[in-house]
This record gives C-alpha cells, structure tokens and sequence, in this order.
C-alpha cells in the first residue's frame, strides 16, 4: 500500500475528495508515523485516540457533503496554543500539569474546518529561543541530521520537525522574531508568519503580545496558504486582531509575478554570512528575474539596531505577561513559609534559565531608572524601522531576504552564549517589529546537504503577493529534498 505520509496537505484533502482514502486511513499512516519517531522527541503530548475519533467524525461529514478548508487533515499544534481537555505545556515545567478548559482561537477556527489533531507539539520554553534547547521536554532533534545532531532551529522546533519528518501534513506553529521561519528553514519546510493581527492571539500562551503572531509550518507553499486560510480571522477577544477578509490565499499561488518589484537590502549582506548563504540569495534573485520580477536595490538603513531593539521590547512584554505565572491559578505551585516565599519558589523551580533571564532583562529595562535609556529608546528605533519598511514600499512591492545567517547547527553549540544564539534572529526580527508578513521557503542545501532558505518580505495585509513571490521562487527553486529517516529502525 502506498505510504500516505508523503502526501502534501493540498494533495491529501484531494484524495480524500476522491475516495482514494478517508481521514481514518490518512490519520492512522500519521499516527504510525509518530510512534516510530519518537527519538525526534518532537511532541510533547500525543492526543491519538481522539485524533481517530475527530478522523472518524470527518468522513462522516465528508459523506454528507459537509466539507471544510481542511477536512479530515492530521496535523500537529504548537504546545503553546490552548487546546481544551489537552495539556498545555507552552514548554515550561510551570505548566507542566495545565490542562485549559477552553479552546485557543487559532486552534478553534482550525477544528471548525475539519483539523484532525494528532497532538501537542515541543517548543522552546515560552517560545523564548532559537534552537528548541530552552524546552523543558528535551531538545528536538533536527530530522536533517547529520554525523552529529543538530537543532531545528526555534522556537517551533518540534512543528518544524514534525512537517519535515512526514508525521503530520502541517502544523500550526508563532513567530515573535522568528520562530516560524527560521525553524523552517533549519528544516526544508516552509512557514509564513501573516500581518500582525492576522491570526486571533486569543487563548494562545502570551510572550511578547505587540510581536507575537501565529502562522502554519507546511510542506509546501500551497499548504501554507490552505492552513493559514484555516487559521485567520477576525476575533473580538483578541483587540489587535483585524477585522478584514481573509481571502483564498489558495488561489495566490501559481499567480504571475510579471513586473513585480522586488527590493535587496544592502543592509542584509552582513560580515561573516556563509558563502553558500549569499550565493542562495544571488541564486533567489536569478530565479525571480527570470520569473518576470525587476530587482531593485534598497535600503533598510536601521536594520542594525533591530536585534538589540527586539531584545530589549520582547523581553520587557515577556516579563510582565509571566508575571501571571505565581503558582496560585496554573500549574507547579511549590510551597513556602508565606505567600511571597511560594512565589518565589514557584518560580524559582518552574521557569528555566532562558526565561529568567528574560524576566531579569525586562524588568530592569522597565525599572524607574533606565526606563527611559532602554526601553524608550528602542520604542523609538521601533518606529524607525517601521519607516525604513514604509520607505521601501515606494520603490518594491516585496522584498528578498535570507531567512537566517546559518544552516542548522549541532546541538548544544550556540546554547551555552545567549548572544550569539540571537544573532541568529538578524533577519527575522525586523518583520515583527513592524507588524509585516514574512515567508520562508527551501530554496537549496549548503556543502553539507543541510536545507537553507529564503525570506519574502511583504506589505501589511498583502500577504496575496507574498504567496504569489513564494510559489514562483519555489518552483523555480525546484527543492525536492527529503531527509533520510534514519530514525525508523
Ligand atoms: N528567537 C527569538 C527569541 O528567542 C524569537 C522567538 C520567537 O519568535 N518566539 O526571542
């Protein structure tokens, strides 16, 4: 029997319409798949009984006509949305035993269209990382992995490892400064981080709320636009969230990028990039040329001061979402002498390092006396950089970018320096701090056969564009690798 693991998500909903196969089919080929993968470590909780109950319910639906944008679909969910009766972890021992009793609003919209929840997906701690090394689960292991092994990059680390190692057929998956694109780069996938308020942040575990933005990790170009299609939506829980159409984005893709203007920052050729980092880029701008695009150069001139801007805002969100984390409503409580003394061990004890050195950073970038010199000031770079994008759109309509300046790296190399780990978000941040939509797409392999990819920058709420750049520079890219699964035995 064919192995219906390798299906894409588009291709799959297609067989299903057919009658080549039912969801129940389709899940169990998924479930297997899983339990066979264990060793990727890339779920923190598997949900599969009732993954082939919702199957089941879906091909009864689909007999009866009722079909919806992604029905019948096994697929894997960050841990970091609440899913109701499941455990939430959002990565952190502190919730280690948080099981919500609602529904996230992503999650939600997805489980109205027909999604078949396979389970609950490892991360970073709080989405706070580069490499997946900060989750309290463990690391997860990049299915491109080598003699040694390596990271799939952070923090959606396990959804990025999951679509990459063929166990779910997409993943829903956030970027704060990156945690969509850069793990799907790290692993041949392709991961579209929308609009800022494309997506309701309703019920999702809050890091930094002003950055924070949900998006899929899929196969293919096409997939993404189906599972963000899926995703999107205005909510009234959620105050930044948008209240505009969320158009077939299906359709984008294939679309004529003919006369298309497409800008280079100058500002992203930074020292020390990888050779075969830049000749990728030299390669995306052929491709597109030939594609019918015009390459104009441009410059994002505040680009430098986007890494310390980001971890100066992040960390100050982060330290007062976290500040709910006291032991008296979620999850680990550890006992003390009086009140103050159980929150300080309940902390103590629940968060990692990553993290606490994340509250210790925003709040002291928030405290009376630098307030003003930190956390102002990078407001104010904020703003800047806002307008180096708005500059942009007068001469470009979308613009190219590597999504990282490294292929993936082995584990525990970067862990142990917390600055050069965020170096790594050097092309992604920018994006977040001007609420912009980004793709990444698998555009080659280095010298080493490990997968590196491309960045589409675009214009809010222009994500039609983006999608329509992505899929000509993936067709012309012609990316059709696959990891080797040594992890089957
Ligand atoms: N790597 C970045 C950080 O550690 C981005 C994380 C994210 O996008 N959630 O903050």
């Amino acid at each position: 029997m064919t192995d219906l693991t390798k299906y894409t998500l588009d291709e799959a909903l297609g067989g299903m319409n057919k009658g080549d196969f039912t969801s129940v089919e389709l899940t169990q080929a998924h479930i297997s798949a899983c339990e066979s993968a264990t060793e990727l470590n890339a779920f923190v909780t598997t949900s599969f009984e009732q993954a082939l109950e919702a199957a089941k319910n879906s091909d009864l639906r689909r007999a009866k006509g009722e079909i919806g944008i992604i029905e019948g679909a096994p697929l894997g969910v960050k841990d970091l949305f609440c899913t109701d009766g499941v455990k939430t972890t959002a990565g952190s021992n502190i919730l280690d035993q948080f099981e919500p009793t609602y529904e996230s609003a992503v999650t939600a919209n997805m489980n109205a269209q027909g999604m078949v929840m396979l389970g609950k997906l490892n991360l970073d701690e709080f989405a706070m990382g580069s490499s997946n090394e900060t989750s309290a689960y463990g690391p997860v292991i990049n299915p491109w992995r080598k003699e040694e092994n390596l990271v799939p990059g952070g923090s959606s680390g396990g959804s990025a490892a999951a679509v990459a190692a063929d166990l779910c057929l997409g993943a829903t998956a956030t970027d704060t400064g990156g945690s969509i694109r850069q793990p799907a780069s790290f692993t041949g996938t392709v991961g579209i981080k929308p609009t800022y308020g494309r997506c309701s942040r309703w019920g999702t575990v809050a890091f930094a709320s002003s950055l924070d933005q949900a998006g899929p990790i899929a196969k293919t170009v096409k997939d993404a636009a189906i599972l963000l299609q899926s995703m999107a939506g205005y909510d009234e829980k959620d105050s930044t969230s948008l209240n505009v159409p969320v158009p077939d984005w299906k359709a984008s893709c294939g679309k004529s990028i003919k006369g298309q203007k497409i800008g280079i920052p100058k500002e992203y050729m930074i020292d020390g990039m990888p050779d075969d980092i830049k000749k990728l880029w030299d390669n995306g701008i052929e491709w597109l040329k030939d594609s019918g695009a015009e390459i104009v150069p441009i410059s994002l001139p505040h680009t430098k001061y986007a890494l310390p801007a980001y971890y100066v805002v992040a960390p100050a969100e982060a330290s007062s979402n976290l500040a709910r984390y006291d032991g008296m409503r979620y999850g680990l409580r550890t006992n003390g002498s009086d009140l103050n003394d159980t929150y300080a061990r309940t902390r103590t004890m629940g968060f990692g390092d990553e993290v606490k050195r994340r509250i210790m950073i925003g709040t002291y970038v928030l405290s009376a006396g630098y307030y003003d010199a930190y956390y102002l000031r990078a407001q104010k770079v904020r703003a800047r950089i806002v307008e180096d994008f708005e500059n942009a759109w007068y001469k470009c309509d979308t613009i190219l970018t590597p999504t990282a300046p490294s292929a993936p790296f082995a584990l525990g190399r970067k862990v142990v320096d917390p600055v050069e780990m965020y170096l790594n978000d050097i092309f992604t941040v920018t994006t977040n701090l001007a609420g912009l939509p980004g793709i990444s797409i698998p555009a080659g392999l280095n010298a080493d056969g490990l997968p590196l990819g491309l960045q589409i920058i675009g214009k809010a709420l222009d994500e039609d564009t983006v999608f329509a750049t992505a899929s000509a520079l993936e067709s012309a890219a012609d990316f059709n690798s696959k990891p080797a699964k040594w992890w089957i035995k």
